[in-house]
């Protein structure tokens, strides 16, 4: 009974949420990453106090569609490289984004997209001497609080950044790792190295 009502409670409350951020991710990835990460997120949104409306927004794979199914508003996110692996063989990193979205005809679309091979790369100073425990929360932490900044710009149609917190045009690594209390007062002044969160177009076509 306990657990019927758990379920039903569960159930009920993800029909209720505005929106639904579906994910794609590569092949590859291994289905251990989903619980974490969707925890991660969902963590992160709920203590974050980021200016979201929706605090819990129902997360699911693409492959746990059902055709047919019904949704308020989704967005779409695209997990690129191996999400499932803090550290990943070394190459040089070019100079690009962790996350993006787009612009088509002045109104920012509800597609997000995330670099994971990039973000393994750029975290692997910060998660060096870390378990792999450690290393994967790192790697769910940072993939949630991309997510979000992307987020946001979809949610206000604003492609401006922030001068500090999760809207900031730059996020550095120790900010992209740090718990949702934590991160806001992690961002200023950090002379640590920094990747921007998106291609320069998405703020550039006016
Ligand atoms: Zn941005």
């Amino acid at each position: 009974m306990l657990t019927f009502f758990i379920t039903f409670g569960a159930i009920s409350s993800a029909h209720g949420a505005d929106n639904t951020l579906v994910f794609y991710a590569d092949k590859q990835v291994s289905d251990t990453l989903w619980p974490s990460l969707f925890s991660t997120i969902q963590d992160d949104l709920a203590k974050g106090g980021y200016g979201i409306a929706d605090h819990a927004p129902r997360l699911m794979r693409e492959s746990d569609l059902f055709p047919g199914e019904e949704f308020g508003r989704v967005v779409e996110v695209k997990l690129l490289g191996r999400c499932d692996v803090a550290q990943q063989a070394y190459r040089p990193l070019k100079p690009g984004p962790l996350g993006w979205v787009l612009r088509v005809h002045g109104e920012i679309q509800p597609y997000i997209y995330i670099d994971c091979t990039r973000m393994a790369q750029f975290l692997d100073p910060t998660t060096l001497g870390m378990s792999d425990e450690q290393r994967r929360r790192a790697m769910s932490q940072a993939i949630s609080h991309v997510l979000v900044h992307e987020w946001i710009h979809i949610a206000t149609q604003n492609s401006g950044h922030t001068a500090h917190g999760i809207s900031e045009a730059q996020l550095t690594a120790s900010t992209l790792v740090a718990d949702p209390e934590t991160h806001h007062a992690a961002a200023a002044g950090s002379e640590k190295p920094f990747v921007t969160t998106e291609r320069a177009p998405v703020a550039a076509e006016k």
